[in-house]
């Protein structure tokens, strides 16, 4: 079976005032020295973990992967090549953000491979955009989304749900306006207040309350505007335009392996889960450490399968129920699941808090 490939890119131009991700800010001179790290990592895990297998998918994420200069993607790729075989018509996706998409930053992209960009929109209201500390405003993200479907790019765009200033008109304006554009697949993800982050001092201050019961709202509200555009929800966070699904996400959502390069990213292959340092100056010097997060049985792979597939459509099937050694019967006798077309899934109403439920019943 083809791999996934995921490419981390530690890299923004500013932080945002809610992100707890790993990145820094840009740098010149460690992004130019990015590429011959990559190549080292790709060369190590290819020969360290015996891999054969082409990618049918690659995502490029971050961090922001459009801070880039012009040429280090092209460089890196190429690098990243001579060890991990892409092949023809695989799905390529980018990450960017609005203002660093620029046609300059589109032709690039294009030039490389990339067919699909996963943008940051993120709001279009600009006091949100301010408030969160994005580094563009509306403008410039209907401009960027504008841009991405002109160049032929499969076009995504993020929203955030539950943010400073948000109400239920913004976001099924969103969906609606996402549609018009033209983009084919949505993400929608609430926000969390991490601790030691700029939006955790503005809730200290009395800036921003976070409000569960109105972010629920919120999540319907775009659930519903979404489908009336005709993106349909294939997972919890993911809504898509028939056949626009990204298939990237579905192989970390189905147990398919997956090599992650770059500071910081994880990887999954076979029974092994692992990930790299979260050290980008240790990362450019050479100095690549892994660190083994898990080693799976069938059994627990197959465990993690229902996880996943309980927030996906798809829901968790019966084989892999089996196999999990999870007891369908005595889960569908609780108000919370459902067992259609052959899978096991969690009721619609209930989706919000189906990471409690599956720590209940499944782990
Ligand atoms: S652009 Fe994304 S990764 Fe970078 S600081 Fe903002 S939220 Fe974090």
């Amino acid at each position: 079976m083809s791999l996934g490939l995921y490419i981390h890119i530690p890299f923004c131009r500013s932080i945002c005032a809610y992100c707890d991700f790993f990145r820094g800010v840009y740098d010149r001179e460690k992004a130019e020295k990015y590429p011959a790290a990559l190549e080292c990592d790709a060369r190590d895990i290819s020969k360290s973990y015996g891999i054969n297998s082409s990618a049918d998918t690659v995502y490029i994420g971050g961090g922001t992967p459009t801070v880039l200069p012009n040429g280090v993607l092209e460089r890196a790729l190429a690098m990243i090549k001579k060890h991990i075989f892409v092949e023809d018509g695989a799905e390529f996706t980018c990450e960017g953000n609005p203002e660093s998409f620029t046609e300059e930053k589109a032709r690039e992209l294009k030039g490389v491979g990339v067919n699909r960009v996963s943008l940051g929109v993120q709001s279009l209201c600009d006091k949100t955009l301010a408030a969160l500390g994005r580094a563009h405003d509306s403008y410039q993200a209907k401009a960027a989304v504008e841009r991405a479907v002109k160049h032929g790019f499969r076009v995504s765009a993020d929203i955030m749900l539950g943010v400073p200033f948000q109400t239920q008109a913004d976001v099924r304006e969103f969906a609606r306006t996402m549609r018009s554009l033209g983009a084919e697949h949505l993400s929608a993800y609430m926000l969390t207040v991490h601790k030691g982050t700029q939006l955790d001092d503005m809730v200290k201050r009395g800036e921003f309350t976070p409000d569960d019961d109105f972010s629920a709202d919120l999540y319907y509200a775009f659930d519903n505007a979404a489908r009336e555009q005709g993106y349909g929800r294939y997972e919890v966070s993911n809504w898509a335009l028939a056949g626009a699904e990204c298939r990237h996400n579905i192989k970390y959502w189905t147990g398919g392996d997956y090599v992650g390069l770059g500071a910081g990213a994880y990887s999954k292959i076979g029974l092994r889960r692992f990930h790299t340092a979260e050290d980008t100056d240790a990362y450019i010097s050479g100095n690549i450490a892994r660190i083994t997060d898990e080693e799976m049985t069938e059994s627990s792979l197959a465990q993690e399968k229902v996880v996943f597939g309980l927030r996906t459509r798809m829901g968790a099937d019966a084989e892999v129920l089996t196999a999990a050694g999870v007891d369908r019967e005595k889960l569908l006798a609780t108000p919370y699941f459902t067992f259609e077309n052959n899978a096991l899934h969690i009721k619609d109403e209930y989706l919000l808090i189906s990471d409690g439920i599956i720590v209940k019943y499944i782990l």
